[in-house]
C-alpha cells in the first residue's frame, strides 16, 4: 500500500540512534507522548517525575530541569509553573480552605498582597498582615505564614528563624518566597552553617524569572517540598490549574543554572559598593540593604548566614527632593533601565510611591523610594551614571 507525503512524513520509519550525548539537556516538546500499545497505555502512571503520560505533565526536558532546582533548593519535591506569580498562588490556592486565616509580610511581593486581599476572601479565606520584624501571632485557624527574604521593594530581612520555629511548634504550613536568596544565600529546608538547627520551611518557591533565568528573557517558577503528602496536595492544585510550559523556556533556564552562582556572586558585589556609596551621600536620607548594618532586619540576615545578598538597594531621598524630583532623577539615568523584574544583565530602577502599597507603618519617613536593580554592567560605570544623575537634584 502506497501512503500520501503527509501519512509518509509523519509516520516514517527512521529513529535516529541512541548514544547521543551532549552538555546540554536536549529540548523534548509534546504534548501527546505515545504508548507502545493499548496495555501500556493502561499502566497506571503516577506524577512523580519517573513516567511519562502527556506532555502538560512533564517531558525529559522539565523533569531534568525540576530535578536540578530540587537540589539546589534542598529539596525532595520541585514543581514548575508558567511564572513566578504562578509559583505565588499555587500554594495558597493548595492549602487554603474556607474559615482558614493566612499571614502574609507587609512587605510581601505585591501581587501576593492583591491575591490574599481580593480573591482569597472569595473563597472564605482570610488573612492577617505582619511586620516581617516581628514573629507573627498564630491564632487556631491560621493555616498558612508565607515569608519573604528579603521583602519586596523595602527589603526589610525578616525574623525567618523566630517565625518558621514557631510555626512548627503549632504544626502551621510555612511558605518561603526565595526569589531573593536564589537558593544560594541560604536555604529554606536546611540549617545555615553554624548559627542553628534548620530553617525547616514546608514549601519553598522562587520566580525563576529572575536568577535562574539570569536573561530577562523567560517567565517561570518553582514550588519545591520535602514532604510527600504536602507535595501531593500542590501536584493535585497544579494538575488541575493547568500550569504548562514551554519547553524552549525550560531549555532557557536551564541554560542559565551553571552560571548563576558566578552571576549572583558578581551582582552581589557591585550592589553592595553602590548601596554603600549612596549611602553616604548627602542626598540620601536612607537605604535598605540587608547586608548594611542599620538596614531593618540585618540583624535576622545574619543569623541565617550573612554571607550572600541579591543585587537589589532600595534609596530614599531626603524629604527636600520632591517626588517629581526624584522622577528626574531616574530620567536621567543612562545605563538603567526604567521597568520591573531584576537579576538580568541591565540595570534597572523604579521609583515607588509607598503610601498606597502597605496596611502598617513604612520603615521610613517621606513616600519616594527608589529601587535599584544592578545588572551586570561595569561597575565604574554604573557609579558615574548614578553621580552624573544626582546633578539633576542639586
Ligand atoms: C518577580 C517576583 C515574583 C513573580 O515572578 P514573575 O515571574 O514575574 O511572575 C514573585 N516573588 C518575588 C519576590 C519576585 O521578585
Amino acid at each position: 500500500m502506497t501512503r500520501g507525503p503527509a501519512t509518509t512524513l509523519i509516520h516514517h520509519p527512521y529513529r535516529a540512534p541512541e548514544g547521543w550525548e551532549a552538555v546540554p539537556v536536549p529540548v523534548a516538546k509534546a504534548s501527546t507522548v505515545l504508548f507502545k500499545d493499548t496495555a501500556d497505555l493502561h499502566k497506571p502512571r503516577p506524577r512523580d517525575g519517573l513516567t511519562y503520560r502527556y506532555g502538560l505533565h512533564g517531558t525529559p526536558t522539565s523533569y531534568t530541569l525540576a530535578a536540578r532546582l530540587a537540589t539546589l533548593e534542598h529539596a525532595e519535591y520541585c514543581l514548575l509553573v508558567p511564572s513566578g506569580l504562578a509559583a505565588v498562588t499555587l500554594p495558597s490556592l493548595a492549602i487554603l480552605r474556607p474559615g482558614d486565616e493566612v499571614l502574609v509580610p507587609d512587605n510581601v511581593y505585591g501581587q501576593n498582597r492583591y491575591l490574599t486581599e481580593s480573591w482569597l476572601p472569595q473563597w472564605g479565606v482570610t488573612h492577617r498582615f505582619y511586620d516581617p520584624l516581628t514573629v507573627p501571632e498564630l491564632r487556631d485557624n491560621t493555616k498558612l505564614v508565607w515569608l519573604e527574604a528579603a521583602g519586596s521593594i523595602t527589603l526589610e530581612f525578616p525574623d525567618l528563624l523566630g517565625t518558621l520555629a514557631a510555626c512548627r511548634a503549632r504544626g502551621v504550613t510555612t511558605a518561603l518566597d526565595n526569589t531573593w536568596g536564589a537558593g544560594l544565600a541560604f536555604n529554606g529546608f536546611e540549617p545555615a552553617p553554624d548559627t542553628h538547627p534548620g530553617l525547616g520551611a514546608d514549601i519553598v518557591m522562587q520566580a525563576l524569572t529572575k536568577y535562574p533565568s539570569g536573561g530577562a528573557d523567560v517567565l517561570m517558577g518553582s514550588v519545591c517540598t520535602r514532604d510527600r503528602a504536602l507535595h501531593d496536595r500542590l501536584n493535585h492544585a497544579h494538575e488541575h490549574l493547568g500550569y504548562g510550559l514551554g519547553q524552549n523556556d525550560v531549555e532557557m533556564v536551564l541554560r542559565g543554572l551553571p552560571t548563576m552562582p558566578l552571576r549572583y556572586e558578581a551582582q552581589d558585589r557591585v550592589t553592595r559598593q553602590l548601596a554603600s556609596w549612596m549611602a553616604g551621600r548627602p542626598e540620601v536620607a536612607k537605604v535598605f540593604h540587608p547586608a548594611l548594618p542599620g538596614s531593618p532586619g540585618h540583624q535576622h540576615w545574619l543569623a541565617v548566614g550573612g554571607k550572600a545578598a541579591a543585587c537589589l538597594f532600595s534609596v530614599v531621598f531626603k524629604p527636600t527632593y520632591s517626588a517629581r524630583q526624584v522622577d528626574a532623577f531616574v530620567d536621567a539615568l543612562q545605563l538603567f533601565g526604567i521597568g520591573y523584574s531584576w537579576a538580568g544583565p541591565m540595570s534597572l530602577a523604579v521609583p515607588y510611591d509607598m503610601s498606597r502599597s502597605r496596611n502598617l507603618p513604612l520603615p521610613f519617613e517621606g513616600r519616594t523610594l527608589v529601587r535599584f536593580a544592578i545588572g551586570l554592567e561595569d561597575a565604574a560605570d554604573l557609579r558615574a551614571d548614578i553621580e552624573q544623575a544626582l546633578q539633576v537634584l542639586a
